[in-house]
């Protein structure tokens, strides 16, 4: 449907026909239970409209997943995410949950597959299979979608009991009793997301935690021992700590990185990119903002032994298309570990240092970083010092990569920050600041990590503000 221009009455808008819109609007009208089947939409549901300012409905949809749409992951907690309040977050993942999600797609024709690491998608591999489902429940439930609607001011003209104005460009106007913020972030910018939900939230008096790009490659300085490594894929363990953390403190248990993501990495000709990479970004790119001072770390070494982690994925022709979970993360290993397993096997003979290393991490690697802590990788292992070893050991397990920042919108899959989890109404994300208008989806302030959480938070989230207007109305 596309007549903007339309003046009509609704009980509940939805600003934004993302994912989290989409899925609001399906529980706002009660068109599907917290396990996720189709339910007979009851009498006298909300009339329910949702607007969106894009052409074409759905684009992020679309492009997400490298167009297969990675729609939600096999094992999901509060520890995936970023955000203000991890309590309040465990609450919404609960309410709408991954069998949900599994089952809303799965009961209505789009069954899903698990790849490595538990990441879901449509067995079509489709993307538009996830989004011809979404609007195909929307129809059955009497959702109206009106786009292309930009809305560019929503008004409480009769104060704060009366209905929402909103207004779009070129005149067009829509009054709802209930508005539910779906705008999305401002990653992608030409999927429609501009960051509007930010903007109109910080005017009704929230305090907006800054948006800033996340699962974004990370940059590193020109004399960063990993420049000059772009196109090389090797898996690390990168660590996000204060500056000046040694490596003997992080090899010790007590130590808390302020992130760790341990997965495959792609080096750029700018830095870093892959899941651990992208996953390490979203705090990495808050603590330059806030300007603290921090340093990324990169372990090279800990994700290719035989009996780590990451094991398992060492022989795959592709690497896991998202990181360990944060439990699973190693941290570096001692030096006595180190040096006990880089001796273990590799070291037999008269075997040149580097040619030993590369034979679990590609030579460009060991050589960079040996000349990084002016170790020669022509000498024979046999011959390395003590000294040699605690370089190699720094060198391959703690390499300081030199952050200097964080990629733009234009490459981050996500926005973090957004309105606070703890400005919102439990269980319901309305706001405690004006009643009526809900936020979900990237405008709250939860970020999730690579595969598949940020739409399990776009729909969990949908599902509370939906529901949750569909109660204030009742
Ligand atoms: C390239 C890429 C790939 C991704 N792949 C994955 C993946 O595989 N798995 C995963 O979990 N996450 C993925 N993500 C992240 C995921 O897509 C988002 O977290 C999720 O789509 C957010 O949903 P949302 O509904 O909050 O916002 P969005 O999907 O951004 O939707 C917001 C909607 O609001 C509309 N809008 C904005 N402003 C206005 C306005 N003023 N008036 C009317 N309409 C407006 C926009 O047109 C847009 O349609 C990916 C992101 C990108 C960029």
């Amino acid at each position: 449907m596309s007549d903007a221009t339309l003046d009509a009455n609704y009980d509940v808008a939805v600003v934004g026909g993302g994912a989290a819109g989409l899925m609001a609007a399906l529980a706002a009208r009660g068109a599907t239970g917290d396990d996720g089947l189709a339910r007979p939409v009851p009498a006298g549901a909300p009339r329910t409209v949702v607007l969106d300012a894009s052409p074409k409905i759905g684009l992020k949809i679309l492009a997400s997943g490298g167009g297969r749409c990675n729609v939600t992951n096999e094992h999901v907690d509060e520890r995936d995410f970023e955000t203000d309040a991890p309590h309040l977050l465990r609450g919404y993942l609960a309410a709408f949950d991954v069998d949900a999600v599994r089952v809303f797609f799965e009961s209505r024709e789009c069954p899903l597959y698990a790849e490595s690491l538990g990441k879901l998608f449509p067995r079509t591999d489709d993307a538009a299979h996830v989004l011809r489902t979404l609007l195909h429940a929307c129809v059955d439930a009497g959702v109206e979608i009106r786009h292309p609607f930009d809305v560019e001011a929503i008004e409480r003209p009769a104060g704060a009991e009366g209905p929402f104005h909103l207004r779009g460009a070129g005149g067009a106007s829509v009054v709802a009793r209930r508005v539910i913020v779906a705008t999305g972030g401002k990653s992608l910018p030409k999927t429609g997301s501009r960051g509007f939900g930010f903007g109109y939230a910080a005017a009704l008096g929230h305090d907006v935690v800054p948006p800033l790009p996340a699962l974004a490659p990370v940059l590193f300085a020109p004399d960063s021992p990993l420049a000059g490594l772009s196109g090389v894929t090797h898996p690390v363990a990168f660590s996000l700590v204060h500056a000046g953390t040694t490596l003997e403190q992080a090899a010790g248990s007590k130590l808390r990185p302020l992130a760790r993501a341990a997965g495959s990495c792609v080096f750029t000709h700018a830095g870093a990119s892959g899941p651990s990479a992208l996953d390490v970004s979203g705090p990495a790119g808050r603590a330059l903002f806030e300007r603290e001072p921090v340093e990324l770390r990169a372990d090279v070494w800990s994700l290719t032994t035989d009996d780590g982690p990451f094991a398992a994925y060492l022989d795959d022709p592709k690497p896991p298309g998202c990181s360990l979970s944060p439990n699973d993360s190693p941290r570096p290993p001692t030096f006595e570990a180190f040096v006990a397993g880089a001796r273990s096997h590799a070291f037999a003979g008269h075997q040149q240092l580097g040619n030993a290393l590369a034979k679990r991490i590609p030579k460009s690697v060991v050589e960079a970083l040996l000349k990084s802590v002016d170790v020669e990788a022509a000498r024979p292992a046999k011959t390395a010092t003590a000294l040699d070893w605690k370089r190699v050991h720094q060198a391959l397990t703690w390499c300081d990569a030199k952050l200097v920042g964080v990629d733009g919108y234009g490459k981050a899959e996500v926005t973090s920050g957004g309105v606070p989890l703890s400005e919102l109404k439990r269980g319901t994300l309305e706001s405690k600041i004006a009643a009526g208008v809900f936020f979900c989806g990237e405008t709250a302030n939860v970020t999730g990590r690579l595969g598949g959480f940020n739409f399990q938070w776009a729909w969990a989230s949908g599902y509370s503000a939906g529901r949750g207007v569909a109660a204030s109305l009742a």
